[in-house]
């Protein structure tokens, strides 16, 4: 989410744009909007179009499958990289945090994308673009 507020190119696929474009909009007009972590499909992914009806459901919901869930390889590199990233910021499944609160937590704990899975190295410019871009925001909307 970061890197697609440093650079909206990223979704280069365009199929979970319109899922990154809704959940920006929102950010950007209240960043103290309270995110909920989870292990499931989230609300990036309610707006792409790789998410499909499947009453047997998969790992990541219930009645919804996606390519990628559907995928062994993809749904365990995500799930280690998901552990170590909360791991670092000290959050759970579960957690709920502002908008304004992940962002500073994020640039504090998590400064490079070395995991490929979390955007890795070549979205380093993204990412910090996005900090940039998100601290200005946030801090001119506290005032
Ligand atoms: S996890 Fe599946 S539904 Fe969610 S953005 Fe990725 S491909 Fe789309």
């Amino acid at each position: 989410m970061v890197c697609f507020f440093g650079n909206q190119n990223i979704a280069t696929e365009d199929h979970n744009k319109n899922g990154f474009s809704y959940v920006s909009e929102i950010l950007k007009k209240e960043p103290d909007t309270i995110v909920e972590l989870v292990a499931e499909f989230d609300d990036i992914c309610t707006g792409c179009k790789k998410l499909k009806k499947d009453k047997n459901g998969s790992v990541w919901g219930k009645d919804m499958s996606c390519t990628s869930s559907q995928r062994e390889d993809v749904v365990r590199d995500v799930q280690v990289s998901s552990a170590k990233v909360l791991k670092a910021l000290g959050l759970n499944y579960g957690s709920k945090i502002t908008w304004r609160e992940l962002v500073k937590l994020l640039s504090e704990r998590i400064p490079r994308l070395n995991d490929p899975m979390i955007g890795g190295e070549k979205n380093q410019s993204n990412y910090e673009a996005g900090f940039k871009i998100l601290q200005t925001n946030n801090t001119s909307k506290r005032q």
